[in-house]
């Protein structure tokens, strides 16, 4: 049976540290494929920004693409990005568990979300549909994780494990911002990405894109 790991993200754009993230949880949690899933529009991040240049979903797809396309466990997936409206987790891994009956589904997340993920869209249908997987920073403290995962089991049935990732100082925001300032972003990102970034001038002050 195959265990597929599930990187959701915004993806604005996708950057080693998403990368890596996934490396390491397919390889402590065994995982045969990791689907990397850019989230579809949303009122607040999705849509192109007339100041910032920003990306169109389908054009996060492409970066997500770009960046996994040179790992044969690493796919690209774009069914949030396809649905109509704004995409809640939920949805997505029903719809894979629906569609792939015979994979066991591993939802990949930062710990932080633990906090948060209570309130997310149907949170009962998320645990439901999968287990999830929380990166912890190196030096986080993991009792108060503990203890909010015992509470997420107790009231959801919540199935949750750890897993302790290297703090990589890196977010899709900074790699924005020297877009921005004119810095820059080799070696934060594949180099598929970068060319993909220049070539559609995302990110860049100034005009907005046609
Ligand atoms: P994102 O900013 O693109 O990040 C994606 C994931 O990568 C996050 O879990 C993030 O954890 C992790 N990450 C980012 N930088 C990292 C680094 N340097 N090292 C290690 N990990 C890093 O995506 P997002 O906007 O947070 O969304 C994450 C997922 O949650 C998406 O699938 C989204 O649809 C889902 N979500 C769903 C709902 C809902 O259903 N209502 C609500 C909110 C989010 P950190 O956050 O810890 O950086």
């Amino acid at each position: 049976m195959d265990r597929i790991g599930i990187m959701g993200g915004t993806f604005n754009p996708i950057h080693i540290g998403h990368l890596m993230m996934a490396e390491a949880a397919k390889e402590a949690l065994s995982l045969d494929e990791v689907w990397f899933v850019p989230t579809g529009f949303s009122y607040m991040k999705g849509s192109r920004q007339a100041s910032e240049n920003m990306p169109l979903p389908e054009e996060r797809l492409e970066m997500t693409r770009l960046a996994v396309r040179d790992n044969d466990r690493f796919r690209c997936a774009d069914l949030e990005v396809r649905r109509q409206g704004a995409t809640y987790t939920y949805e997505t891994l029903e719809e894979l568990r629906e569609t792939y009956p015979e994979k066991t589904f591993f939802f990949l997340f930062g710990a932080d979300c633990l906090y948060t993920i209570e309130n997310w869209r149907e949170p009962a249908r998320i645990f439901d549909a999968c287990e999830l997987v929380a990166a912890v920073r190196q030096g986080a403290s993991t009792d108060a994780m503990q203890e909010k995962i015992a509470q997420l089991k107790e009231r959801f049935g919540a199935r949750i494990t750890l897993l302790p990732f290297r703090n990589l100082e890196i977010s899709s925001t900074e790699i924005r911002s020297c877009v921005r300032e004119g810095r820059s972003i080799r070696y934060m990102t594949p180099q598929p990405v970068i060319s993909y970034i220049e070539e559609k001038g995302f990110y860049r002050k100034g005009k907005p894109l046609e």
